[in-house]
């Protein structure tokens, strides 16, 4: 092919600064991947003003969970939490792909640079206190800041195929075409479901910013006592708790309903908030209808399942996780990466854990 052609890998780069000569360079490491990964991932942009109009302060590190309260509330020792999110190369390496949880500070535990000091303040203040209502209001609040991360995360994700691109250097042109056509795909999906997040985020930010709760839904539980867990995250619901089929994760242009659920305690109490935008009688709503038919007093299990089951963005107390008996931190770990690979779960996973992974009772409830 040309010299000045765009090259066959459909990068939109001329030959000659893309793939001419690659068999012949030095192969990719994965410290270099790794790198460009923690690079990328710090790269950072106001989720509620995608162009900055408004926005003031910075970007900062902006905590999906409240350090004051939620992660401050299960930490021990030096301020430390567990994280289930693989923290290295050399992490992923060492133990194939599945390292087990870890302690981290919670000064980095649920952070993403997703908003501007400014927006940061201001949206989130009635969630930052020492209490908090679980009205309709508060528990929108949960859910534009669990989409903001998921959101970024997904951004993360486009770039990172960007990144899998280089990784056929060195190898024979069959192999690269091979490369190519797998982040072809990958990059294709990661694009889909980063537009259809970005579709989600709109309805947010017109709600939030005409002071409307339209079309938003929530269920909210307050426990008697305090889960050794906290967590906020997106997921698409596609099977309910009981095993039932509730979206297919298919292709096509349906939008598919993310269900968003935050796990996090004021004054001594757990919280949990489901939120989505959509129908009250669709995936979403059916998700939380299964939750809800748990008894109330298996509820604190079930939602610690939800968490490891659904959610990458989790934080363990430390000592809970390590006494925990040694096959269910095995089963547990399983779960996180059940879903990596395929998005796709079990189904009927969640009948209760013995021994239950938290005891608490149910004191409040609401719903919108
Ligand atoms: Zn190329
Ligand atoms: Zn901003």
């Amino acid at each position: 092919m040309g010299r000045n052609e765009p090259c066959w890998c459909g990068s939109n780069n001329k030959w000659k600064k893309c793939h001419m000569g690659r068999e012949a360079m030095k192969p990719f490491s994965p410290f270099e991947v790794e790198a460009d990964w923690r690079r990328r991932g710090q790269k950072g942009y106001c989720s509620h003003s995608l162009d900055g109009t408004g926005c003031a302060n910075g970007i900062v590190k902006s905590h999906t969970v409240q350090r004051r309260g939620g992660l401050s509330a299960i930490a021990e020792g030096k301020s430390l939490v567990m994280t289930v999110k693989p923290q290295s190369m050399r992490a992923m390496i060492d133990h194939e792909g599945r390292p087990p949880p870890i302690e981290i500070g919670i000064g980095k535990a649920s952070v993403f640079p997703g908003f501007c000091g400014h927006h940061d303040d201001a949206i989130f203040k009635p969630v930052e206190g020492k209490d908090v209502a679980l009205d309709a209001g508060d528990a929108m609040l949960f859910a534009y800041r669990a989409m903001a991360y998921e959101r970024f995360t997904k951004a993360v994700h486009v770039e990172n195929t960007m990144v899998q691109r280089q990784m056929d250097r060195g190898q024979p042109l069959p192999i690269q075409q091979a490369i190519q056509r797998q982040c072809h795909i990958t990059l294709a999906g990661a694009k889909r479901s980063l537009a259809e997040i970005d579709t989600v985020m709109k309805e947010y930010r017109a709600r939030l910013d005409g002071g409307s709760h339209a079309g938003f839904h929530h269920r909210a539980y307050r426990f008697d006592g305090l889960l050794p867990l906290v967590a906020a995250g997106a997921f698409m619901p596609e099977l309910a708790i009981d095993g039932t089929l509730l979206q297919r994760l298919a292709r096509g242009t349906a939008a598919f309903e993310q269900l968003t659920l935050t796990i996090s305690s004021y004054a001594g109490r757990s919280v949990a908030v489901f939120g989505w935008i959509g129908p009250d009688d669709g995936a979403s709503a059916a998700y939380v209808d299964a939750f809800d038919a748990v008894p109330d007093a298996d509820k604190a299990d079930a939602i610690m399942q939800i968490a490891f089951e659904q959610l990458e963005n989790i934080y363990l107390r430390p000592s809970w996780w390590n006494g925990l008996p040694t096959p269910q931190r095995a089963h547990l770990r399983e779960r996180v990466y059940a879903g990596v690979a395929t998005k796709r779960r079990t189904p009927g996973g969640c009948s209760p854990s013995k021994p239950p992974l938290a005891t608490a009772g149910i004191v409040e409830s609401t719903r919108s």
